[in-house]
């Protein structure tokens, strides 16, 4: 037997992320996110969402977070959302290490191996 076709599709698709198998691609953008990383890119939405009190149609992975977010006040709201929502603690500036979603994404990741 011979399996002849070749498709780029064959490729599975890697996490953006944590590099994992990811299943699912968000079409918009491209960004490839297995599910852990997807769950919690729904929560940081949930969170800005929660801030801002406005709908986030598109939240891409390129995306500096600062630009969902009016003012320091609520960088500091979100802040509080994510660490209620999440059960971690975020240092004093996160935006030193942290700028974009994707940042974000993988500061939380990283975070999470060394419990
Ligand atoms: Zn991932």
């Amino acid at each position: 037997m011979n399996i002849s076709s070749r498709t780029p599709e064959g490729e599975p698709y890697r996490c953006t992320i944590c590099g994992g198998l990811a299943p699912l691609e968000t079409s918009d953008a491209g960004d490839s996110l297995c599910p852990q990383c997807g769950q919690l890119l729904w929560k940081l939405r949930d969170s800005l969402e929660a801030v801002t009190l406005s709908p986030i149609a598109e939240l891409s992975l390129s995306d500096p977070i600062t630009e969902h977010l009016a003012d320091s006040m609520e960088v500091v709201e979100l802040v509080m959302q994510l660490e209620d929502k999440l059960g971690i603690s975020i240092p004093e500036n996160p935006y030193d290490q942290i700028r974009t979603v994707a940042d974000f994404l993988r500061w939380y990741r990283d975070h999470q191996r060394d419990d």
